[in-house]
């Protein structure tokens, strides 16, 4: 178990250190803001939905600690190609993984599960979600900023 412990932070260290699809999509038609005052984290997500409702290209900025970070670097993998219903259901799986509520599929989250140590420090539960609160935003196209207090 310490193995796997081990392993699952050293995705995450990565993905802090070098976090992917870390730029500006200029096609994005979906973007939103998000901040989590609790660590300072802030992210904003650039998203591409073409006609037919699927994510043709998900990226981001900001800056936060490496647990937001390598969340919102995972995520825009994770997203890529996906549809909109697609989307919501893996927030839906990855929100019951953080949170310990619901019973989240290994399966649907793949790469996603290293996350699940977090539920162990419930105050950095907000650094992992705040990239999927804010993903959700763009897709509604809501314009006020997201927080997560
Ligand atoms: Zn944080």
């Amino acid at each position: 178990m310490d193995d796997l412990r081990d392993l699952y932070q050293e995705v995450i260290l990565d993905h802090g250190k070098h976090p992917r699809n870390f730029r500006k999509a200029p096609a994005a038609n979906r973007t939103a803001h998000g901040y989590n005052p609790l660590c300072g984290d802030q992210v904003e997500i650039f998203l591409e939905l073409d006609e037919g409702g699927v994510v043709k290209d998900i990226c981001f900025q900001g800056s936060g600690c490496a647990i937001s970070t390598a969340s919102t670097s995972m995520m825009t993998q994770a997203l890529k190609g996906k549809t909109l219903a697609q989307a919501r259901a893996l927030f839906e799986e990855f929100h019951a993984l953080i949170t310990g509520t619901g019973e989240p599929d290994p399966e649907k989250l793949g790469k996603l599960a290293v996350f699940s140590g977090v539920r162990e420090f419930p105050n950095r539960a907000k650094c992992a979600t705040l990239a999927w609160h804010t993903m959700c935003a763009a897709l509604e196209n809501r314009a006020e900023p997201v927080s997560t207090e």
